[in-house]
């Protein structure tokens, strides 16, 4: 598991941070498991929405502050999303990429295709519960709709910033203090 080679150095550092807040949660296993391989899959910074894992290149986009905010209400925030990402990567390892890609193209009514239904339904939701995003009676989302919002502790000063007032009310605290936890581990 490696940086791509143009990643910002703050990346890197939030990077190593959120890795940190899951040795602490206990949710860093994927990476463990990533880093055992002897394949080597990268990570690679996204400022825009293609969060994701790219199967063509072993890459893994991500942005230490973007959220996604579910139709059922709920908000999944850039750890669990870095997870969620991590275990795409190791189906990759584990299946294959021919069994990998028959299960990407298996169309899912719920998740768009089985790869995301296998992962939004089992490691997604273990995770965002011992990351606190959500409670232990809720589910993180029923579909694959959710949308995509980035966050810095900067946009908080800032009460008539977009993303911050498009924030439900309940979750504000909560996003405030991850983002103090996560860039207090990288100062
Ligand atoms: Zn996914």
């Amino acid at each position: 598991m490696t940086h791509k080679e143009n990643v910002p150095k703050w990346v890197r550092q939030r990077f190593a941070a959120t890795i940190q807040y899951m040795n602490e949660k206990g949710t860093s296993w994927i990476f463990k498991k990533l880093q055992d391989s002897d394949e080597v899959y990268y990570i690679q910074y996204t400022q825009n929405r293609k969060i994701g894992y790219k199967l063509s290149k072993k890459t893994i986009y991500w942005n230490p502050n973007a959220f996604y905010k579910n139709t059922n209400g709920t908000i999944v925030f850039p750890a669990t999303i870095l997870a969620h990402e991590g275990r795409h990567a190791l189906q990759h390892d584990e299946y294959g990429e021919e069994k990998y890609k028959e299960l990407k193209e298996t169309a899912d009514p719920e998740y768009g295709d089985l790869i995301e239904n296998k992962v939004i339904t089992t490691t997604e939701q273990v995770i965002a519960k011992l990351h606190s995003d959500i409670k232990e009676e809720e589910t993180t989302r029923t579909d694959h709709k959710g949308k995509m919002f980035v966050m810095d502790e900067y946009s908080f000063m800032d009460a008539c910033n977009e993303s911050y007032t498009a924030i439900p009310e309940r979750f504000r605290e909560n996003i405030l203090e991850y983002l103090r936890v996560i860039w207090n581990i990288g100062e």
